[in-house]
C-alpha cells in the first residue's frame, strides 16, 4: 500500500507565533496512522524552529523551493545540503506559482529535482495545466512535457525516491477543484507514463492531488485508486480544515 501524504504548503505566511498555534492544534490532532503523513512546509526563515517543534511527532518538515546549485556565490539563496541540515525530508520543486511568478522552466525545476535527491531528500514535484490549457484538450499533453524534461534528467529510477503532486494551476487558490473524475483521469495518466518507464516505480510512487482541497471534498478525491493524498495550501493555515484532510485520509485506510 503507498499510504497517504497531506503535504502543507504554507506558501508566504505566518510569523512565530502564528506558527506555534497552528503547529500545537496540528499536533495535537495529528491522527495516529501509519498509513497517513503529514508534512508542513514553512516558509525559509521559519524551519529550523518548526523543526524543533515537531522533533518526535512524526510529522514531517519541508521547504517550498530550493536551489538547483550545491553552493556558493548565489545570494538569496538556499541549497538542498542546507535544507537537510535544518531537518528537511521533502522539498517541493516546480510549483505553478514559481513556474508562473519567477520564471521557472521545466528544466531548471528538473535541475533542482536533481539537486534535491543528491542532498538525500525526496523532490515533491508539482506539475499541472492552466485553464487555456485544459479547455484547449492540453492537460495530458502539458503534464508529459513538464515530467518528461525530469525524467530525462535523472532517469525513471529516480522516481522510487520522489513524490509527484498534480496541481492544475486553475484550482489552485481559487475554491475550484477539479472533480474526483478529472483528478483520477490525469492521476492514472501520470502513473501510466511512469510505468511505461518502470511499472514497479510507477506502483509505488505518491502522486497528490493539489487545488482546492478540503474536508468537505477531500474523502472525494482521496478513494481514487490513483489519489494517494494532497498538496495543500488555503486550508493547510486553519488547522481544523487541514486536520479535518487528514482524518478523511485516515478513514480511507
Ligand atoms: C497549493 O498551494 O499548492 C495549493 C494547492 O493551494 P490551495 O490548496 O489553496 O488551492
Amino acid at each position: 500500500m503507498r499510504g497517504y501524504l497531506l503535504a502543507g504548503n504554507w506558501k508566504m505566511n505566518g510569523s512565530n507565533a502564528a506558527d506555534s498555534e497552528l503547529l500545537d492544534r496540528i499536533i495535537a490532532g495529528a491522527p495516529q496512522s501509519e498509513s497517513v503523513e503529514l508534512l508542513v512546509c514553512p516558509p525559509f526563515p521559519y524551519l529550523s524552529d518548526v523543526a524543533a517543534r515537531l522533533a518526535d511527532t512524526g510529522i514531517a518538515l519541508g521547504a517550498q523551493n530550493v536551489s538547483q546549485h550545491g553552493s556558493g556565490a548565489f545570494t538569496g539563496e538556499t541549497a538542498p545540503s542546507m535544507l537537510a541540515d535544518v531537518g528537511c525530508k521533502y522539498v517541493i520543486v516546480g510549483h505553478s506559482e514559481r513556474r508562473a511568478i519567477m520564471g521557472e522552466s521545466s528544466e531548471t525545476v528538473a535541475a533542482k529535482f536533481k539537486a534535491v535527491q543528491r542532498a538525500g531528500l525526496v523532490p515533491v514535484l508539482c506539475i499541472g495545466e492552466t485553464k487555456e490549457q485544459r479547455e484547449a484538450d492540453r492537460t495530458e499533453a502539458v503534464v508529459d512535457e513538464q515530467l518528461a524534461a525530469v525524467l530525462d534528467e535523472v532517469g525513471i529510477s529516480a522516481f522510487a525516491n520522489a513524490v509527484v503532486a498534480y496541481e492544475p494551476v486553475w484550482a489552485i487558490g481559487t475554491g475550484l477543484t477539479a472533480t474526483p473524475e478529472q483528478a483520477q483521469d490525469v492521476h492514472r495518466h501520470i502513473r501510466e507514463v511512469l510505468a511505461a518507464g518502470d511499472q514497479a516505480i510507477a506502483d509505488g510512487v505518491k502522486i497528490l492531488y493539489g487545488g482546492s482541497v478540503k474536508g468537505d471534498n477531500a474523502a472525494g478525491l482521496f478513494s481514487n485508486p490513483d489519489i494517494d493524498g494532497g498538496l495543500i495550501g488555503g486550508a493547510s493555515l486553519k488547522p481544523a480544515d487541514f486536520l479535518a484532510i487528514a482524518a478523511a485520509a485516515a478513514a480511507l485506510h
